[in-house]
């Protein structure tokens, strides 16, 4: 089991090491302190009937008890599906019904959405716990103070489904996706190799612990590698940096929008950063110049990694000592894994050149980090999971002849001009490279004549640069460094890209309301 993986094994001076520090607070729990509580979780919720195989939601900020809970369910056998702490009570209850939950962790600044939710799916209060207490419903310390010893389970580590987390929703409702034990235990077994996080590591928990990325790296990654989880439970950017200035934060686990933050924010040269020596980028593109950019800024080392919900998450990693590997690339797939590059219209095996780089095609992958399915979508996951085993990935990559791998986008999300295929991405990368352009977003709409063209969504940088950028500045920009039919057709200002909370661009939603 995963439990058995991250903490069967710890030693008496690991024990005495801090595991988790509450990055605004600064109080500390050890990892003889976090084992202990989750032992002592195990046991209460066993003894209260959550049996192996129940299934518990957990609907919680990154706050120290969010591990207690995570490892605790886990360790007594259950099936854990984690939400969004933004859902509101339709969303919570949608998600609770689909999962089949039927106990809810959550705090009680939630507590009006999660009430809600419980009452309309039928979870009784006893049911929901309410982590800092709230009258009526148990409490952490309730379940600490029980005293019931942690229940030995029998788990099939291939079988058991441990996590059921949401994918973002970037294309479409988010799909449930099932995750066994060796799913989880695989995948930092994969990435743990490629990245030198040790046990004097402090890594700021600041992705969501709800989404795979957080999960993954976070509360299963760090600990197997017994270094100090700082939690952040909202993100605001002077908080951030005070954080990582005060708790001396040396590994940054972050998606793009922070990374654009990070190297444009006048704010951030009034904090000390020394203390980070890795940022590493995932979720969603990193432009290889904004990449280098923050590199600069903050002296420290910055790396991609690629993956998804459906393969926990970790597919491809730029790992620590890489010379020559780009950071506008995703670098090399991990160990144990294997990668295809398909033409998507045929599947037939794109050729990998002996020097260069190959065409462009669908990434397929396979290997013991990769889901079982979806969940309640039989469908998609026939659609998605080949009889090869191979998980269709819905991204379009090339390879290098060293095995470098860069995504190009989303097959999904190309736009198709006049047979050429134009990514979002790059055009979107170039336009944040605009001193004037704070974000951007680009999409393909459909001209009068019906042909799809990219349109650009803008967010001007404050500042006189920005006050003076107009539509004609912003297509003669593009012109001037693409190819003629990348050309943006249509500029739209706005005042935020609207994002989903790991950190992705929603077309989607900017393709719903567009207006051209
Ligand atoms: P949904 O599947 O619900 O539409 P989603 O695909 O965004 O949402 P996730 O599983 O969180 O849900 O994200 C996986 C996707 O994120 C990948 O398929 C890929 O498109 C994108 N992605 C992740 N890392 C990178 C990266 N380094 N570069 C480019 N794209 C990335
Ligand atoms: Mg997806």
């Amino acid at each position: 089991s995963i439990y058995d993986y991250l903490f069967r094994g710890l030693t008496g001076a690991e024990l005495d090491r801090t595991a988790v520090v509450d990055g605004a607070s600064g109080t500390a729990t050890t990892y003889r302190e976090l084992t202990a509580q989750v032992d002592a979780l195990a046991g209460a919720v066993a003894a209260r009937g959550l049996g192996v195989h129940g299934v518990a939601a957990v609907l919680c900020p990154n706050i120290p008890a969010f591990p207690v809970v995570f490892h605790g369910l886990l360790r007594a056998g259950a099936t854990i599906t984690t939400i969004n702490s933004l859902y509101t009570a339709d969303e919570i209850a949608h998600q609770l019904t689909d999962a089949g939950a039927d106990w809810l962790f959550t705090i009680s600044a939630l507590l009006p959405a999660a009430r809600e939710a419980a009452e309309r799916t039928g979870i009784p209060a006893e049911r929901l716990v309410v982590l800092d207490g709230a009258d009526g419903h148990p409490s952490l310390q309730d379940f600490l103070a029980a005293g019931a010893p942690a229940p030995e389970v029998a788990i099939d580590a291939a079988t058991h489904i441990a996590v059921m987390p949401y994918s973002s929703g970037t294309t479409g409702r988010p799909k449930g996706v099932l995750l066994s034990h060796r799913n989880l235990v695989a995948n930092v077994e994969q990435s743990r190799g490629l990245l030198d996080i040790g046990a004097e590591d402090r890594l700021l928990a600041l992705l969501p612990f709800f989404h795979i990325y957080g999960m993954t790296v976070l509360l299963n990654l760090a600990f197997r590698q017994r270094a100090r989880l700082v939690t952040m439970a909202k993100f605001e950017l002077p908080e951030f940096l005070r954080i990582v200035q005060e708790r001396r934060c040396s590994y940054l686990f972050i998606a793009p929008p922070l990374a654009v933050a990070l190297s444009k924010h006048p704010m951030v040269d009034e904090y000390d950063l020394s203390s980070v020596h890795t940022t590493l980028s995932g979720a969603a593109p990193l432009d290889g110049e904004l990449g280098t950019l923050l590199a600069e800024r903050l002296g420290c080392r910055v790396l991609q990694g690629y993956g998804m919900t459906e393969m926990s998450p970790v597919s491809h990693l730029i790992p620590r000592n890489a010379p020559g590997v780009p950071v506008s690339s995703v670098g090399y797939t991990v160990p144990n894994m294997e990668c295809r590059l398909v033409d998507p219209a045929t599947g037939e095996d794109l050729e990998i050149p002996a020097v260069g780089e190959s065409a462009a095609g669908h990434l397929l992958c396979r290997g013991p980090n990769v889901m079982l399915g979806y969940l309640n979508r039989p469908e998609e996951t026939a659609d998605t999971l080949d009889s090869d085993g191979y998980l269709h990935t819905g991204d379009i990559a090339t390879v290098r002849a060293d095995g470098v791998v860069t995504i190009v986008d989303r097959l999904k999300e190309l736009i198709k001009y006049k047979g050429y295929q134009v990514a979002p991405a790059e055009l979107e990368a170039l336009l944040l490279t605009h001193p004037g352009i704070a974000d951007a977003a680009v999409i393909g709409t459909n001209d009068a004549d019906g042909q799809e063209v990219p349109k650009a969504f803008i967010v001007r940088q404050d500042g006189p640069v920005g006050e003076a950028l107009d539509e004609g500045a912003v297509t003669e920009f593009v012109a001037a460094r693409v190819a003629p039919f990348k050309k943006v057709h249509h500029v739209e200002f706005i005042d935020a890209v609207p994002k989903s909370a790991s950190g992705k661009i929603l077309r989607r939603i900017l393709k719903t309301t567009d207006r051209t």
